[in-house]
């Protein structure tokens, strides 16, 4: 017997829908590429989305078209969110900071129709317009004082013209949940990127899950800043969870030093922002060196890799912020495990508190886990333990785009399909789930494992260093052993051995790096995270050399 309750489609629009009716004047605050400030409010943003609806309509996209994005965090893009997705077309976000060939490839490889750019990324797109065989024009985000004359490309739109030209009069259509909204790509170290095809069901339950108070823990009472960009896993969801809440949205725009970051969070008094370890090391050496604080900032979460455990200190003892540590991955939509505390952790001495906080955190409902080790059957969860994580959830990856690299899901005598997340992990006894490394990045020293993120996170912690990346080095006896490549403060002083003394003690002593090399700056990939295949490359033989 089925229920009887009203079928309601799970769509994008409808997060457009109820921010205009209930918090039609909240607003949406944005550093503009032009270089000043812009604000409005949720109102607007619904009516210039259907705007962009009925624009597209006249440039002839059809529902499933794939139209491209290459734009910071910004209003203009958020009004292409909801109007490409609400009118049925898929938006393709595409990350700027990929290399210029894997944006061209991924562009044709998703068949884009349109691509729309904040000026900032001109060149890119003039690098790739003539090879990029399915878009029909390139319309550039911002408006006509701004347009570049003689910008080379033939097929050179206008955004402003484009919206204003046409009547906010549109309503959105309804369709099935499982129609495809959004498209993203993996960033691709290794390979082709692989497209990850997100549906409007999928999206709107993580939407409602990572609004929950032991997930990113959001309301009307929040001003939320997304320092994690719109064009890599639609900046954790932010966008659509503002929306949801009716939380104010700030955006930061191309500004993500320290001090643009800091000037943008005071001014419009965040209190909750979003962002990878590597920015918030900026922000934070910026609040040191000026002796500032935060006047309305209460939380942050962290992810996209391993937060440091000095960053978690210094927000949470030194400001007051409260950390939150996350996990994700494109093919999750991308949230996984937040490091909520229970119940049982009040009390806790601050100690004990950041050890249970440098874990990656319980799942959130929808997301199931578990641990597997190399003979595939499942491991405890005892916080010791460490084997390959695997996930399932309905906002878990299938099957990527075009059916690339063939079917990713490993299925269990149930039948239950669970994508193999590529990461090695524990998991507590009370669900905390902790990453040990990339399964490709961990250093298998005479048969047994070592974790480069748990060496890096006590390097890190070194006063003297800025940040520190550990890696396998080939060795004769042992195959592999422990090299820390390490980056100095500027004006810091210490030697390798020193550093390595720094290791004693806090872990087993066969666990510590044979040898430190201090270099200048550790390579960062598209999405913040440190290259470490380039590393091994560069340093693989150093200690048969040595
Ligand atoms: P991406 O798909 O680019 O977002 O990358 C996902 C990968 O980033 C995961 O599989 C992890 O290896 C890594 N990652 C994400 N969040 C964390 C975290 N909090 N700690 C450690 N690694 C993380």
């Amino acid at each position: 017997m089925n229920g009887l309750m009203l079928q309601k489609q799970l769509l994008i629009s409808s997060l457009i829908e109820h921010a205009d009716r209930h918090h039609g004047d909240t607003e949406i605050v944005s550093r503009r590429v032009e270089g000043d400030i812009h604000r409005y409010t949720f109102r607007d943003c619904h009516r210039r989305a259907r705007q962009v609806a009925n624009a597209l309509v006249s440039l002839g996209v059809r529902a499933s078209d794939r139209i491209g994005t290459l734009a910071w965090n910004g209003y203009r893009h958020m009004e292409l969110y909801y109007g490409i997705s609400g009118m049925g077309a898929v938006m393709h976000t595409i990350n700027p900071r990929l290399h210029v060939d894997q944006i061209a490839y991924i562009a044709d490889h998703a068949e884009d129709q349109y691509l729309f750019f904040d000026l900032t990324f001109l060149p890119l797109v003039k690098a790739i317009a003539g090879r990029c065989r399915t878009i029909r024009a390139f319309i550039a985000m911002t408006d006509r004082a701004h347009l570049p004359q003689d910008s080379g490309i033939a097929n050179l739109l206008c955004y402003e013209d484009l919206v204003e030209g046409h009547s906010p009069d549109y309503t959105w259509p309804d369709f099935d949940e499982d129609t495809a909204c959004t498209l993203c790509y993996t960033s691709g170290t290794t390979g082709n990127p692989k497209g990850v095809l997100y549906s409007h069901r999928s999206s709107l339950l993580h939407t409602f899950a990572a609004a929950m108070p032991d997930a990113l823990n959001c309301s009307a009472r929040d001003v939320i800043l997304p320092v994690v960009p719109m064009f890599h896993v639609n900046a954790w969801g932010l966008p659509y969870v503002a929306c949801m809440v009716g939380a104010k949205l700030v955006f930061p725009g191309p500004g993500l030093d320290g001090q643009s970051l800091y000037e943008l969070l005071e001014a419009e008094q965040v209190t909750f922002a979003a962002g990878v370890p590597t920015v918030w090391q900026g922000l934070l050496t910026h609040l040191e060196q000026g002796g500032l604080t935060f006047s309305s900032m209460r939380r942050t979460v962290i992810g996209g890799a391993a937060c440091p455990p000095a960053v978690l200190r210094k927000f949470q003892d030194g400001y007051g912020v409260e950390v939150l540590h996350a996990w994700g991955m494109t093919e999750l939509s991308p949230l996984g495990t937040v490091g909520a505390m229970k119940a049982r952790h009040h009390g806790m001495s601050p100690e004990e508190r950041h050890a249970v906080q440098a874990r990656q955190g319980r799942a959130v409902f929808g997301v199931d886990m578990k641990i597997l080790g190399g003979d595939g059957q499942e491991l405890p969860w005892d916080g010791v333990t460490s084997g390959d994580l695997l996930v399932r959830g309905p906002w878990v990856v299938r099957n990527y785009f075009r059916n690339d690299g063939g079917n990713p899901l490993r299925i269990d005598a149930d039948a239950h399909g669970w994508f193999p997340t590529g990461d090695i992990a524990t998991i507590d006894a009370d669900g905390f789930m902790q990453i040990t490394d990339r399964s490709k990045d961990v250093i298998k020293s005479g048969g047994e494992w070592i974790s480069s993120i748990e060496i890096e996170h006590i390097a890190s912690s070194h006063p003297a260093i800025a940040c520190a990346a550990c890696i396998a080095a080939k060795h004769p006896k042992w195959d592999e052993r422990p090299l820390l490549l390490a980056v100095k403060k500027p004006d810091a002083q210490v030697t390798g051995e020193e550093l390595l003394a720094f290791f004693e003690g806090k872990i087993a002593k066969w666990w510590t790096p044979d040898a430190v090399v201090f270099v200048d700056a550790v390579p960062l990939g598209a999405t913040g995270k440190v290259l470490k295949n380039q590393l091994r490359e560069q340093f693989q033989d150093y200690l048969l050399a040595s």
